[in-house]
């Protein structure tokens, strides 16, 4: 299926959340979710019935894939891979998805957004350790450097974007040298990292069926 490249606002209001997809507009008072705080369509404001248990898994999975901006085929991937790692499945879903290098890119702050973040990366302007890395899925390991190319550290929404980080604050697994652009992965991410109130074992319960 392809990528959605409808209005994103809708999907904060469908999942019931802000999922913080529009960089800058959703910290202001033009979020459409603060201002409509109930699901889009006609009968959006109607009277909601009781939700099913597969109802919640299948809420909370489309919450996580559109948070991260991905599709189902690639979200189903995931999941198994995390599934075949030791321990928690739901947990290892979320630290890995936190380590893929467009989710890197957003959180050491060099984009407003994950959407605008997978830009960056996907128009050649980031580095790991020193090489042009072109793949917003790629996963980071410990002690990845991952930086902005010397020549891209002129663009505008880069240097927006950085000055707005401390509003939703640099994840501890990361240190972030501001001047240089530059982050390395000084530990890889806990699912303590990840503060989004998000309910991974729906997930696992939805794919274990
Ligand atoms: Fe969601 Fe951001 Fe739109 Fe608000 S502005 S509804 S948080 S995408």
């Amino acid at each position: 299926m392809a990528r959605y490249s409808g209005p994103v606002c809708r999907l904060c209001r469908r999942e019931g959340m802000k999922l913080f997809l529009k960089g800058e507009r959703c910290y202001t008072e033009k979020c459409s979710f603060e201002r409509r705080a109930y699901p889009p369509g006609q009968h959006g404001q109607g009277r909601r019935g009781k939700v099913s248990e597969f109802g919640r898994q299948l809420r909370e999975k489309q919450k996580v894939k559109r948070m991260y901006g991905l599709q189902e085929k690639q979200f189903r991937a995931y999941f198994r891979l995390a599934a075949k790692r030791g321990g928690a499945s739901g947990e290892n879903l979320l630290t890995l998805l936190e380590r893929r290098l467009d989710n890197v890119v957003f959180r050491m702050g060099l984009a407003s957004s994950r959407a605008d973040a997978r830009t960056l990366v996907r128009h050649n302007h980031m580095l790991i350790n020193g090489h042009k890395c072109n793949i917003p899925s790629a996963i980071v390991k410990l002690g990845d450097a991952v930086e902005l190319r010397q020549k891209s550290t002129e663009l505008n929404r880069v240097i927006e974007a950085m000055e707005s980080v401390d509003r939703r604050g640099v994840p501890a697994w990361l240190t972030v040298d501001r001047k240089a652009l530059k982050a390395v992965i000084s530990t890889l991410p806990a699912r303590a990292d990840i503060t989004m109130p998000i309910e991974e074992r729906l997930i696992v319960e939805l794919y274990s069926k």
